[in-house]
């Protein structure tokens, strides 16, 4: 299984965007990352 650069578990399925650097990060980053983006307008 795949490991998430970001907090190192293996993911089961990985997501990539540009807010992501490229990088493939497991579902619960990526969805931490666009929770912070929506955040502030
Ligand atoms: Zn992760
Ligand atoms: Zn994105």
């Amino acid at each position: 299984m795949p490991i998430c650069p970001i907090c190192k578990r293996e993911a089961k399925r990985m997501l990539t965007c540009e807010h992501t650097d490229g990088e493939e990060v497991c579902i619960e980053c990526y969805q931490e990352i666009h929770y912070k983006l929506t955040e502030h307008r």
